[in-house]
């Protein structure tokens, strides 16, 4: 199996590619070469596939300096995020923002400008990067910060890989006095239950998100478990309390394992974790944000067409309502979501061109590609998403229109500017190519 693929696996091109030598390797293209940064392949559409060369950063992988008393590191921008915390976290440090998996590379974490499970405290990813390094396919290495190259700087955070190579990045780490979370996970009955929940408990907790049972229906419309937390005030061996991978998915399934009767039992086991009762608990922290890591590959289990996923956030005005309808019209289709999160997006403004979270809801879903119809509630569901003033995530997608893209995301004309005329992906050659 390629490493060059997609975590959806769809589409399925074969790629070509070249491990670069580490961070001051110069980019040596050939004339008229086309290329694309690739990180770990957790985005999972094809926003990190090319119809030329990859330039894999695995080699890229060094801290360059740490100061433990201010919480300042650099690093190349190939190193995973689980080996910066296993190197900072014992020092009291930990990223202010994490994705649900910890094998996402720094470059990877910048270029898509990620989101987590605190975004309404402290925003995105980018947010906490106080400088990076970029190559350019004219041979200049440039340094971007806020006031250095300050428009490069906004263009390469949520900049899909677009705009050159990020060689090394300087981050603001966020000082945690435990790796353990103290997690209360709540049950709640409809929609409006979780609303209440997300109002009274994100102005006292870091870290929220919710898992939706995408089957119930009716009055139960939106029923789940509400998942919060804050750091352990109490200092422990930090980073020894959490469990590493235990399963994993050891080939490609013939068929899906995911259908109707598989997610109505999972969805039941979920709920009942908490026996209808507010249940508390200290976690580690990768039991806390990284739950799908502890199984490899689980991504197998949608079979061979692979899966494609869904996000969307939508203003909070209409929030409620529009999270009800894109429920329901996957409830409709026949079609649902095996794993369904939804979270509030806070104020804070995202310091990308094309970053993804704005203020409001978001949803994920995902599906098993199992053929058009699947297609076609997608592309239904962007109508409504965007009729109501949302966007489309594009790192989570393999299949949206050019114009849902572009009504997505209105700084793209400013963004074309900054891009680098030697860099392409399969993603940006099918929604805004031809523009
Ligand atoms: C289980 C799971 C949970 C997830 N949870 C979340 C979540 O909670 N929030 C969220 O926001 N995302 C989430 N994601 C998505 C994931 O965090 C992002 O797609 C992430 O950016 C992937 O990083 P990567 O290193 O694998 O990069 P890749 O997927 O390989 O590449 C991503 C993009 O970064 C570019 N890139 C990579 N390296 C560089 C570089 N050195 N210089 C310039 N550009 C570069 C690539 O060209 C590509 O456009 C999740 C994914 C998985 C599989």
């Amino acid at each position: 199996m390629s490493r060059y693929q997609s975590w959806g696996r769809y589409p399925k091109v074969l790629q070509s590619a070249r491990v670069l030598a580490g961070s001051g390797a110069r980019l040596d293209l050939a004339a008229g070469e086309c290329v694309l940064p690739f990180g770990n392949g957790r985005s999972y559409g094809d926003s990190c596939l090319t119809g030329g060369t990859l330039l894999d950063t695995a080699k890229l992988n060094r801290i360059i300096a740490f100061d433990t008393e201010t919480g300042v590191v650099r690093c190349e921008a190939g190193l995973l995020l689980c080996d910066l915390t296993a190197a900072t976290l014992p020092a009291g440090w930990f990223v202010a923002v994490t994705p649900g998996t910890q094998y996402v590379t720094i470059g990877g974490a910048i270029a898509n400008d990620v989101h987590g499970k605190n975004h309404h405290v402290r925003g995105t990813f980018g947010a906490h990067v106080r400088a990076f390094e970029l190559l350019r396919s004219d041979g200049t290495r440039r340094v971007c910060s806020a006031t250095a190259n300050a428009e490069l700087f906004a263009a390469t955070i949520g900049g899909l890989g677009l705009t050159g190579l990020i060689s090394w990045a300087e981050i603001q780490l966020m000082p945690v006095a435990s790796s353990t979370i103290d997690q209360t996970i709540t049950p709640f009955a409809n929609l409006a239950d979780f609303m209440e929940l997300a109002v009274a408990c994100d102005a006292t907790h870091e870290y929220s998100v919710a898992w939706i049972d995408s089957l119930a229906s009716g009055a139960n419309l939106g029923r789940g478990l509400y998942i919060k937390g804050n750091h352990a005030r109490e200092a422990d061996a930090r980073g020894a309390a959490s469990s590493g991978q235990r399963l994993s998915v050891p080939f490609e399934l013939p068929v899906p394992l995911i259908g109707t009767t598989t997610l109505r039992a999972f969805n039941a086991l979920y709920r009942r974790q908490t026996l209808g009762r507010e249940k508390s608990a200290s976690v580690g922290y990768r039991p806390f944000f990284y739950p799908l890591d502890a199984i490899g590959g689980w991504n197998r289990l949608y079979g061979p067409r692979g899966l494609l996923q869904h996000q969307s956030v939508v203003p909070l005005g209409p929030g409620l309502s529009v999270v009800a309808e894109l429920l329901e019209r996957s409830q409709r289709a026949g079609f649902g979501s095996f794993l369904t999160v939804l979270k509030v997006f806070g104020a804070n403004a995202s310091p990308g061109l094309l970053s993804f979270p704005m203020p409001g809801l978001t949803l994920t879903l995902d599906f098993a590609n199992s053929g058009p119809a699947v297609f076609a509630l997608l592309d239904q569901l962007d109508e409504v998403v965007l009729a109501s003033g949302g966007r489309i995530n594009p790192y989570k997608d393999a299949r949206m229109r050019p114009a849902t893209f572009a009504a997505s995301f209105p700084g793209v004309s400013q963004f074309r500017a900054h891009i680098d005329p030697a860099f392409c992906s399969l993603f940006w050659t099918r929604v805004a190519g031809a523009a």
